[in-house]
């Protein structure tokens, strides 16, 4: 009898150990076949994790920030200039064999400083024979803005704003390339959540309201960053920010729950992740939020089920800013850090950005004791180390290759500086211009003011030097929007107007002394630029409490009206303001978003009419407070209980809105059927002319209607754009195609599915219908 059970005990073994193997080599190779980046280094990765302690594993998973190995002063405080503290640096790599750094405090590191501490961590490791080398993390968004000098772009939301996918292209390439100067290897950007909650303190980081825009351009600048595999000496490896919901806080506020129906969430939320997965992402950071209950670290339907197991990524996921910590301490879904951190691994985080000192030591402790616990097993463990060796190798990390500096002859060169000057002056956009007041001659008299008139770091925004991008000490030479003008027009005679400054970590303002003398001034110009905009800041620190623009800023234009001066409105400005009651007093508006450097040299090529302006809204554009709508809103949503017309959605500019100095005519709307079933394309055609006097740049929006559908359609969905230029008198056709996949939805039943019906096609002010048949 006993020997019985046995024989069927070893032969249930054996069975259990062949479907293992078969199990383990059908998922490896489904990873090797899903990946979407090529994965060259398996068998020589593999053989290193089998000879991997424990110890050095849990090591490769952690993240420190370069704070934790400065050195510090009696009182805590970090020596200035920053210095590697060597002992704690030996520390980190050798005795807990950390596997990344990250980050810079509070200033801005030359190349030569950023070589040398760069050098110091590499010689550190080349101490002991075969130690890993780190991965060194940076939030290189807008440019490598934390290198003293570099090439500074627009904000994304301007970038967005270019409607361009070769200007997102190239701010990746030569924010990688400037960043890869440093020596530094991996960029945490782009930030793909969507930009649909206008108030949150990150609205300037995202690519707008829309899904496809988001998609299209953020593939782009991932492309930017990473160039082809393998990945060469003027790429980095990018980071996908932040996966997933974290954009759209209920109460604006950064880090605070979201609600996002499962379909919102495929329809909307998850898409521009896809899409840069598929284009060869190699690294996504986690949200720091938490979406319906569930906090983006604790997740592992949308970490592990849909990102790993679904989408093939092979890569790594890298938590935000102590968010072990904070399921612990914030979300409270853990009751103390070592549960929290086995929640975190468990989910499908593979790399903790602890990431200070001593913290990220109780990290390492604890994860140990979790997989000699089997909490967190070994298989678990043995995938995140892979995944961030992955990286690793493909970065050229594990072979020794050792970062060229003298190769780097274009940073921040002529070249690099045209690229950020174009990307500027195609994205700033035209809301306004009544009797067509823009251009202006240089001969005219401009009265300049408004706090954003003089300042290079509110053109900026914060991730500019400093985190909150407030500090001017490492400002580059480039102008502000007063010393620009002066040199460009005749006359300008600049007032502040009202002032910003911080007070209680907010942002505050005053009126400053000098406009009542602006006041009286007023009479003696031909025209007043008001340069209106908010401080840098970002998260918890850029929090606010409403989106009116201050009374101290909107004053300005209420008091030059009266003196009947003609007033260009300038926003400088991450997040739309309110401005209904001023924009009627303005002659002409124009939204810079968050220009960078390269911002007031646009802005005044555009005022002049050297730059024909391009720009065209990616959110809609808010008139008040408690309406936030986006363009892709329900007819329910337009139904005004006070009259009951379908008039309620009213913003003060739409998505996808931007003027030109020129006019831009579309007609003969043509589509190749009028009846398109599932395995049919469909051609869409338009011609557009430029029909006024000098050559301008248009972008060709092609939305669809769903007109009756089983979930309630959205009115009107963007599916294809162009960005065209016309001299005058050309003409263009401009042809797009649709398939079955662009008119699907999430479907009643949680699946992906197209329903047969009535569909239009708009663009610009045309449309024309189509019967879809499944
Ligand atoms: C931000 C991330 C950033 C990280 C590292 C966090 O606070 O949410 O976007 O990449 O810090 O600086």
């Amino acid at each position: 009898m006993s020997i019985k059970k046995n024989k069927s005990i070893s032969i249930i073994t054996t069975l259990l150990i062949i479907i293992s193997i078969f199990y383990f080599i059908n998922n490896s190779n489904s990873i090797v076949e899903k990946s979407n980046f090529p994965l060259l280094y398996e068998e020589k990765i593999n053989n290193m994790i089998n000879q991997m302690t424990i110890e050095e594993k849990v090591g490769q998973t952690c993240q420190i920030t370069l704070d934790a190995i400065l050195q510090k002063d009696s009182n805590g405080k970090l020596l200035d200039p920053h210095t590697i503290d060597q002992d704690k640096l030996r520390e980190a790599i050798h005795t807990f064999k950390v596997g990344s750094i990250l980050n810079v405090s509070d200033r801005t590191f030359t190349l030569d400083d950023w070589h040398m501490k760069l050098e110091k961590i590499d010689n550190c490791t080349d101490e002991v024979p075969n130690t890993i080398p780190i991965i060194y993390g940076i939030d290189a968004i807008h440019g490598a803005n934390y290198v003293q000098n570099s090439t500074l772009f627009p904000q994304e939301i301007a970038l967005a704003a270019s409607w361009d996918t070769s200007i997102a292209k190239s701010m990746g390439e030569v924010t990688a390339y400037e960043t890869r100067a440093s020596g530094v290897f991996w960029n945490f950007s782009p930030v793909l959540d969507l930009g649909r909650q206008p108030i949150w303190s990150r609205f300037f980081e995202t690519l707008g309201e829309d899904v496809y825009l988001t998609k299209t351009l953020g593939r782009k600048i991932v492309e930017g960053y990473q160039g082809n595999f393998p990945i060469g000496k003027d790429h980095v490896a990018a980071c996908l920010k932040h996966y997933v919901g974290y954009s759209f806080p209920k109460t604006g506020r950064d880090r605070t729950p979201s609600l996002i129906p499962q379909r919102s969430m495929e329809e909307l939320y998850l898409p521009p992740f896809k899409e840069s997965i598929d284009a060869g992402a190699m690294t996504i950071m986690v949200n720091s939020g938490d979406v319906n209950g569930i906090p983006g670290h604790a997740n592992k339907y949308l970490l592990n089920d849909i990102l790993k197991e679904k989408w093939g990524f092979a890569g790594f996921a890298v938590s935000d800013w102590e968010d072990f910590i904070k399921l612990h301490k914030e979300h409270r879904t853990d009751s103390t850090i070592k549960d929290a951190i086995s929640t975190g691994i468990n989910a499908g985080v593979d790399m903790s950005m602890v990431p200070n000192n001593p913290e990220y030591k109780t990290y390492i402790y604890s994860l140990i004791e979790l997989v000699k616990e089997g909490r967190v097993s070994t298989d678990r463990l043995d995938d995140a180390v892979r995944r961030i060796l992955r990286v690793k190798a493909e970065l050229g990390l594990l072979d020794g290759r050792k970062f060229d500096k003298n190769y780097y002859k274009d940073f921040a060169s002529e070249k690099h500086q045209k690229l950020a000057y174009k990307s500027a002056a195609e994205s700033i956009t035209l809301l306004k211009n009544d009797n067509d007041i823009l251009p202006l001659m240089k001969e005219q008299s401009i009265l300049l003011i408004g706090p954003a008139a003089n300042d290079l770091n509110i053109l900026n925004g914060a991730w500019t030097h400093t985190w909150q991008g407030i500090d001017k000490s490492y400002n580059n030479n480039h102008p502000t929007i007063l010393e620009q003008m002066k040199s460009s027009f005749d006359k300008v005679t600049y007032f502040e107007g009202s002032r910003l400054y911080m007070k209680n970590g907010d942002e505050a303002d005053t009126i400053a002394p000098d406009f009542k003398r602006a006041i009286e001034y007023a009479d003696n110009y031909d025209v007043a630029i008001v340069c209106l905009g908010e401080l840098p800041s970002t998260e918890r620190p850029g929090d606010i409490y409403t989106l009116d623009m201050p009374d101290e800023q909107k004053n300005i234009v209420k008091e030059l009206n009266k003196k009947g001066i003609p007033i260009i409105l300038t926003l400088v400005e991450g997040r739309p303001k309110i401005i209904r009651d001023i924009e009627p007093l303005c002659d002409a508006v124009i939204q810079t978003y968050l220009p960078g450097d390269h911002g007031a040299k646009a802005l005044t090529d555009i005022i002049l009419g050297d730059v024909n302006p391009s720009g065209k809204l990616p959110y809609t554009y808010p008139k008040y407070n408690g309406v936030i709508m986006t363009y892709d809103h329900k007819q329910s949503e337009l139904i005004n209980g006070n009259t009951w017309a379908n008039d309620f959605y009213e913003a003060q500019w739409d998505f996808g809105f931007g003027l030109s100095y020129t006019t831009f005519e579309y007609s003969n709307l043509e589509i190749d059927k009028k009846s398109m079933s599932s395995n049919d394309k469909l051609t869409i055609s338009i011609d557009v002319e430029n029909i006024g006097d000098v050559s301008g740049k248009e972008v060709v929006q092609l939305y669809i209607q769903d007109h009756y559908a089983s979930i309630t359609p959205v009115l009107k969905k963007l599916v294809r754009y162009c960005k065209i230029q016309l001299e005058p008198s050309q003409k263009q056709k401009v042809t797009f195609t649709l398939d079955k996949k662009d008119l699907e939805f999430y479907g009643i039943e949680n699946k992906w599915i197209s329903e047969e019906g009535t569909f239009s096609v708009k663009i610009n002010n045309l449309s024309k219908d189509f019967y879809f048949k499944n």
